[in-house]
């Protein structure tokens, strides 16, 4: 095996959550575009239908799946669909995810004035756990029952730099929601790593995707954030796909319960 065939995914299959936009949708292309076959599940069937017919004209194994993941029976039916189509799963990305606080954002004063302990409205507090945090769970739940018997499989989970640092406009919900779903990679990777099961966690930083109704692409907040950035900018998806590739595929096979940073420094520090 040459070196970069480490990064191969031809012929695997995988389910991607949250696939229809942002960094899910990067994670779609970046498997497609590297041999697998791929279940791009999402709540927006619609957006998940478009996307998964672009990348079949492009001559990739691409399905949509209509997928709430705070839904767990809704949940387990999208994996057994998966199972049914592909005969087998070997990489998931637990990635679905909402910061419905972003649109509470003061861009006078960098404060999510309506995201404090007592302003924040509990029924925000509800949704964002049921789907950042249980809906993880569901997720890696029906990764792990599936991949059990196979005695392999990599399961990629979204989190977020919100896991280790904290700040004024993300908001209270989003930050422990996050800390839960990457501190349950690290008891995951333990409880899976005998049945030769890597669970890892990506935490990105400021990436411009439709995340919290768009807000990062929006120019001017881009701009204002972007100096907030140790390496000066906020990111595209396009620039999660290499590590996506790389924590799918056999090049990562020693690699379980980590948790790799991508957010241009941004948890190193403030640097205003
Ligand atoms: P996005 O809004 O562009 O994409 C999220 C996708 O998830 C959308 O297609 C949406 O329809 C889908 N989705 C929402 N709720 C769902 C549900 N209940 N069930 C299934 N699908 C659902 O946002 P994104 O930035 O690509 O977010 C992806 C992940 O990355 C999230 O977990 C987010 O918390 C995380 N993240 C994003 C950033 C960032 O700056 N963009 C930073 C850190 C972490």
């Amino acid at each position: 095996m040459s070196f970069f065939e480490r990064f191969s995914v031809e012929g695997r299959s995988a389910l991607v959550t949250g696939g229809a936009s942002g960094l899910g949708l990067a994670y779609v292309e970046v498997l497609a575009e590297n041999g697998a076959r791929v279940t791009l599940a999402d709540i927006d069937i619609e957006t998940a239908e478009r996307e998964a017919g672009r990348l079949r004209e492009r001559g990739f194994e691409v399905y949509a799946q209509s997928l709430d993941v705070a839904d767990r029976d809704q949940t387990d039916l999208a994996f057994e669909e998966h199972v049914r189509r592909f005969d087998d799963l070997d990489i998931v990305f637990a990635n679905a995810g909402i910061d419905p606080g972003a649109g509470f954002w003061n861009p006078a004063g960098w404060r999510n004035e309506e995201g404090q302990v007592d302003t924040l409205d509990p029924a925000r507090w509800d949704r964002t756990i049921a789907i950042n945090l249980t809906g993880t769970f569901n997720t890696v739940r029906m990764a792990a029952k599936y991949m059990k018997p196979r005695r392999r499989g990599s399961i990629v989970v979204t989190s977020s730099n919100a896991a280790i640092i904290t700040e004024p406009v993300v908001g209270l919900p989003y930050m422990p929601a996050k800390a839960g779903v990457s501190h349950m990679v690290r008891q995951l990777a333990l409880e899976l790593a005998e049945f030769g099961i890597r669970v890892n966690t990506i935490a990105p930083g400021g990436f411009a995707t439709n995340i919290g109704g768009g807000w990062l692409k929006d120019e001017a907040v881009r701009r204002s954030w972007d100096a907030k950035v140790p390496l000066g900018r906020i990111a595209d998806p396009e620039q999660i796909k290499a590590l996506a590739l790389y924590l799918a595929s056999e090049a990562s096979s020693y690699m379980t319960g980590a948790q790799l940073v991508i957010d241009g420094g941004t948890s190193l520090g403030r640097i205003d």
